[in-house]
Order: C-alpha cells, then sequence, then structure tokens
C-alpha cells in the first residue's frame, strides 16, 4: 500500500548543493560566504541566554524587521522575515498566484526552486528563453500574460546582473503584475530595488542572510514590500508556521545586520577576487558571463561540465554541476578566499 499523496509519489523536488562531510574539501559548490559572519554574530551568540528557549520567539521577529528596515531604509511594516529566502519565496507563490490563474513567469535558465515551488502549490508556468548572451529578455517577458515574473537579480546560476534603472523601467510597464526580485546575491552587485517597493505596490524583494551576511547556518531570509504584499505573506505564513524565525536567528541577524562596515569589507573582497578569477578562467579559454554575485559561471567546449567537476572534486575542490541541457557545458563555481582560489586555478591549470 502506498501511502504517500499523488503529489509526493508525482513532484520532482529541487536538489541542493552537496555538503559532503566525508572528507576536507574547498567548497566552492553552494555560494556561502568564504569569510566568517561579524564579530558581533560571536557576541550576540554569547550574549543569548539559553533560558530564553522556553519560550516561543516572537512570532513576527518585531526587533529583527526593525533593524532589517533601518537598513533598507524603510518601515518595519514593509518587512516580512522567513526561514531562510526559500521559505520567503515559497510562500509568495500561493500569496500571489491562483492555481487556475494566469501563471507565474520567469527565465528559463534562473533559479530552479521557482518551478519547483509552482509545482507545490499548482500554479501555472510561462518560461522565457535567456538571450544568447545569458541576459533576460525583458521585452518578451513583459509580452507574457501572467500574474506575475521571479526575477533573479543577479541571475543564477549565471550570475548575470541588470541595473536598477531598468529594472524600473520593466516595473513601471507592468503596473498590473507583481514583479517579485530574488536578490539573493545583490550585495555583491549593488543595484538593489528594495527601495522601488516603496514607490511601485507590484514590487517585493527577497534577500536572504545566507551570502552576503556569512549566515547560511542560521536560516534567514526577508521580503521588502508595500503592507497590503507584506500583509499576504503574513496570511500564508500562519497557515504553515507561525514561529518560523527561531530566537536565536533573531539575536544572530539583528546583531549582524547593524555591522555594515564589517560587511562592506568582507563583500569588497569577495568582488575582488571575482574579478581576478573571471579573468583567469577567460584567460584558460572558459566562457564566463559577466558575474555580478560571488560565483562564476563557467563553461569550455572541449571539456564538459561533468567532467571538471569530477575532476576538481578527486583533487577535493567542490564545484556546482548540473546534468541538464545547456548547464552540462557549464560548472558554477563560489568565489573563496585568495588561498582557495589559487588552488582551484591550479588545478584547473593542470587539467588543460
Ligand atoms: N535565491 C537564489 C537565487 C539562491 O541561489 C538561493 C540559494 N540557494 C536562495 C534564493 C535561497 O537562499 P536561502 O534560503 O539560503 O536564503
Amino acid at each position: 500500500m502506498d501511502l504517500l499523496s499523488k503529489k509526493a509519489r508525482g513532484i520532482r523536488p529541487y536538489t541542493a548543493g552537496e555538503q559532503l562531510r566525508d572528507r576536507k574539501y574547498i567548497k566552492l559548490n553552494t555560494n556561502e560566504n568564504p569569510y566568517p559572519p561579524s564579530p558581533r554574530v560571536r557576541e550576540a551568540l554569547a550574549a543569548f541566554d539559553a533560558g530564553e528557549l522556553r519560550l516561543y520567539p516572537r512570532p513576527d521577529a518585531d526587533l529583527l524587521r526593525q533593524a532589517i528596515a533601518e537598513k533598507e531604509g524603510v518601515s518595519p511594516e514593509n518587512i516580512f522575515c522567513g526561514n531562510g529566502s526559500d521559505e520567503v519565496l515559497a510562500l509568495s507563490f500561493p500569496a500571489f498566484f491562483d492555481p487556475d490563474g494566469a501563471g507565474a513567469c520567469f527565465a528559463d535558465l534562473t533559479y530552479s526552486f521557482y518551478e519547483v515551488f509552482a509545482a507545490f502549490f499548482g500554479i501555472p508556468v510561462k518560461m522565457v528563453p535567456l538571450r544568447a548572451d545569458f541576459t533576460f529578455d525583458l521585452e518578451k517577458m513583459r509580452a507574457v500574460p501572467c500574474r506575475g515574473y521571479y526575477i533573479a537579480n543577479p541571475n543564477a546560476p549565471t550570475g548575470v546582473g541588470i541595473g536598477r534603472a531598468e529594472m524600473e523601467r520593466f516595473v513601471e510597464s507592468v503596473p498590473d503584475k507583481i514583479v517579485i526580485f530574488d536578490e539573493a546575491y545583490m550585495d555583491f552587485f549593488g543595484e538593489s530595488c528594495a527601495l522601488l517597493a516603496l514607490r511601485h505596490p507590484n514590487v517585493l524583494v527577497v534577500k536572504t542572510f545566507s551570502k552576503s551576511y556569512s549566515l547560511a547556518g542560521i536560516r534567514c531570509g526577508y521580503a521588502v514590500g508595500c503592507e497590503a504584499l507584506i500583509a499576504g505573506l503574513r496570511r500564508m505564513k500562519d497557515c504553515f508556521n507561525s514561529y518560523p524565525v527561531d530566537a536565536v536567528a533573531q539575536a544572530v541577524c539583528t546583531a549582524a545586520v547593524g555591522d555594515t562596515a564589517y560587511y562592506a569589507d568582507a563583500t569588497a573582497k569577495v568582488v575582488s577576487e571575482r574579478v581576478r578569477l573571471q579573468a583567469a578562467l577567460r584567460g584558460m579559454g572558459f566562457t564566463v558571463p559577466e558575474s555580478r554575485s560571488n560565483f562564476l559561471f563557467a563553461g569550455r567546449g572541449r571539456r564538459g561540465g561533468g567532467e571538471i567537476y569530477r575532476a576538481l572534486k578527486e583533487g577535493g575542490v567542490l564545484v556546482r554541476f548540473w546534468d541538464k541541457p545547456v548547464l552540462s557545458d557549464f560548472v558554477r563555481i563560489t568565489v573563496g578566499t585568495p588561498a582557495q582560489n589559487d588552488v582551484l586555478l591550479e588545478q584547473l591549470h593542470r587539467l588543460s
């Protein structure tokens, strides 16, 4: 007897990057930050009173929302917090799309979780191919009959970014549709659309503590939007889990978000290594779209991505590979510390 539902039997879940613990790898496969979080995080953890764990956390993460609002230049009513930006994105599907509606539009090559969320919630999907240079075809997307859009900016896994001015023109051209910007990697680009949410009621911007804040282990993400959109997310949250952000995460993220100087420095280091790595990879004959994120999408015709992935793994360097059309020519490489990147380059030289 199969006790699973049709959905549990039929759905194809998202495959997260490997989190291998069998040996020590140089881990450049899941876009984590190579630098530790702000020292204020350690202080917040040390100061955290374990006795507090007896109680449920603040259901709407009030203090954290206030700290995020200050940083983003909006008010706490414009912020929603979730258990990782994946959860915020997941809740956005039932909050803004209907199974019998016009559906969600996104690029054919983008964060593959959107397709899984849409399938899970039964939301129709309209995919628009990226252009040959891996940029979004916004003209085509604008013309698609749909309820709204998911735009990862910078995009994953390509790393390509679009400036704020162009995004604002897009948002203004589709006033009746919601535009959800997934800005997981935006701090490495610096063109956030968060403030557009104050001027445009159809804009929702989703961010995370996992990448630029070096806090992937704490699982916290947030959305910035007008009060009506934030209320929609909150309604969905309270249908699943009233307390998605635990008390430790709230304390840690509140401490981290205030340390702008520390994170500006860490981000600058990652960006400078990205520039160096990108030039080195191109010099070795790789095709690498201009990256605005903390990773590089690198392909070389004569060796498939799979071969590079396997050879690097053997040498103790993990990168991300997808055995799928188009993607299988490429690997996605997270920017590491200078020393880690040197090992990567050395191994790639040996392969060529
Ligand atoms: N959006 C994009 C584009 C991502 O690559 C990721 C990380 N896999 C996420 C969202 C989710 O990040 P998190 O749930 O750690 O906030």
